[in-house]
């Protein structure tokens, strides 16, 4: 029998060409993997830079492993990496009757048949071929049944599957990532689209779907590739006009494979529980398969939109390196202003108890400008909530004890004399300025014939509880006389 096709569903609105709609449609079986978030962010990208449509879909129909939890986790990474959809989310699951309905057009117009093959024959046919060393490619024998035997067996109530009959030549697109990629027909079998059970395969819902959603441009990972000619197949099956298709590269760790959990984390709540911006995170996953050409990396969302194209897509495959992701999530936060980092850093103040929900403190202008002070250093969110904490001087202050150790214990008669001197030094200032102070501890290092940062350095430790922090005497003043002293007494009291 001849390969058909069957007419358009008569009833679709048919929109203007130019109107890109892309879709994002993660199977609800776990949480976000960040390979899923950089997907929905180029499709996510893409309508928007073209003024075009973002659509979710949820793939639920793997009953067995679709959870409510996973799907709820889905929108919370979505939300959080800013990744507003257009139109209500769409449940594949509820589409199964015209998944059916698809699959019945294709059967009536010819371009599929009733398979009464059980999975048990099929099975031993398999074997066979394996122990002769072929490879098992359905025979069609079920396509070459008499029509009366078909309808008798249909009558008997025999089960069947509904499988599609690729046609013979070739099929080939023009890739966006990849140009021209060609599957030879021959060596795709006449595949399932509806099982026995009445449910559809996955490329028959896919493509079913997408038609319906009136997909423009369907873009994710490479690994679907190998389903594409199929869906391609399906499309012209149903009269559907086609969608351009871009395959992603994928995501490798730093060994060259792929990326999975021996990586580390892959989900993306890991990283916003790590304190990472979301438009950090955007940022570093975007470079994953896709680049603005030049050196060009740190990248506002507005400029991500802004610069995204075709032409820029990559077909190597992207590299997830942690640090690369710590180093931009460093470069966002320090082009914050206070005013805009304090809402994103609030949940981390409040988890490490430097602030409580709806703080007043949140919003003050002493916060903006401490902030300020810190985020220069500082990678992630987490950063900055231990660089901060030495200046919240009511709550309790210490020193870790392996500091202890290594900075006020090694040459503790030394550094015991250093602080000792410093605390007296700084006491007899009248003012508490950075050059009163600077003035009196080089007068300090002076005296014990000592660099100048061997002195602070000490100081810093005392007052802060750190290595590292900004200029020691804008320490000093963000924390105020009475408490720096009493920080320098009690290091002092340490250093034996
Ligand atoms: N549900 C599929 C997945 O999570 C995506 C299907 C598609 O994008 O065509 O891999």
């Amino acid at each position: 029998m001849s390969h058909r096709t069957v007419p358009h569903h008569a009833s679709q609105p048919r929109i203007p060409h130019h109107v890109v709609r892309v879709r994002f449609a993660p199977s609800p079986t776990g949480y976000l993997h960040v390979g899923g978030a950089r997907t929905a962010l180029f499709n996510w990208l893409y309508a928007r830079q073209q003024g075009g449509q973002f659509l979710l879909r949820i793939e639920d129909t793997d009953k067995a492993r679709s959870t409510d939890e996973s799907t709820r986790a889905i929108f919370d990474g979505l939300n959080w990496l800013g990744l507003n959809w257009d139109e209500d989310v769409v449940y594949q699951g509820a589409n199964l009757p015209r998944h059916q309905a698809d699959a019945r057009r294709m059967l009536d117009a010819g371009a599929a048949y009733r398979c009464f093959c059980t999975p048990e024959e099929l099975e031993q046919r398999r074997k066979l071929a394996a122990a002769s060393k072929e490879a098992f490619k359905y025979d069609r024998r079920c396509d070459r049944l008499a029509p009366d035997e078909v309808s008798k067996r249909v009558a008997d109530g025999m089960p069947f599957v509904i499988r599609f009959r690729v046609p013979e030549g070739e099929t080939s697109w023009d890739d966006i990532v990849h140009e021209t990629i060609s599957f030879p027909n021959k060596d795709i079998e006449d595949f399932v689209i509806l099982r026995s059970d009445g449910t559809p395969i996955y490329n028959m819902a896919v493509v079913s779907d997408d038609i319906a959603m009136r997909i423009t441009h369907v873009m994710r990972g490479d690994d679907h590739i190998s389903n594409t000619p199929k869906q391609i197949q399906l499309y012209r099956a149903l009269g559907a006009e086609l969608p351009r298709f871009a395959h992603f590269p994928m995501i490798h760790g730093l060994d060259g494979k792929k990326l999975s959990k021996r990586h580390g984390a892959t989900a993306v709540s890991d990283y916003q529980h790590l304190g990472i911006l979301p438009q950090a995170m955007n940022n570093f996953l975007v470079l994953l398969g896709w680049s603005p050409g030049g050196d060009r990396e740190v990248m506002s969302m507005d400029e991500m939109i802004q610069l995204f194209s075709e032409k820029g897509l990559l077909r190597k495959a992207a590299v997830f390196d942690t640090k690369k992701l710590d180093w931009m999530n460093g470069q966002h936060l320090s082009r914050l202003s206070a005013e805009a980092l304090a809402p994103l850093a609030m949940a981390t103040f409040i988890r490490e108890g430097l602030l409580t929900e709806n703080d007043p403190t949140a919003t003050s202008p002493e916060f903006y400008k401490l902030l300020d002070f810190v985020k220069e250093r500082c990678r992630t969110l987490d950063d900055l909530a231990r660089l901060a904490r030495p200046y919240f001087t009511k709550l309790p202050f210490t020193i870790d004890p392996a500091l202890v150790d290594s900075h006020l214990r090694k040459d503790a008669a030394v550094t015991k004399a250093l602080l000792t001197d410093s605390t007296t030094a700084l006491e007899a200032l009248t003012g508490w300025t950075p050059e009163a102070m600077e003035a009196a501890l080089r007068a300090v290092a002076e005296k014990h014939g000592l660099a100048a940062g061997k002195v602070f350095q000490p100081i810093r430790v005392a007052v802060t509880g750190s290595t590292v922090s900004p200029g020691i005497f804008e320490v000093l003043v963000q924390i105020g006389r009475d408490v720096s002293l009493q920080r320098l007494k009690e290091a002092a009291a340490l250093a034996t």
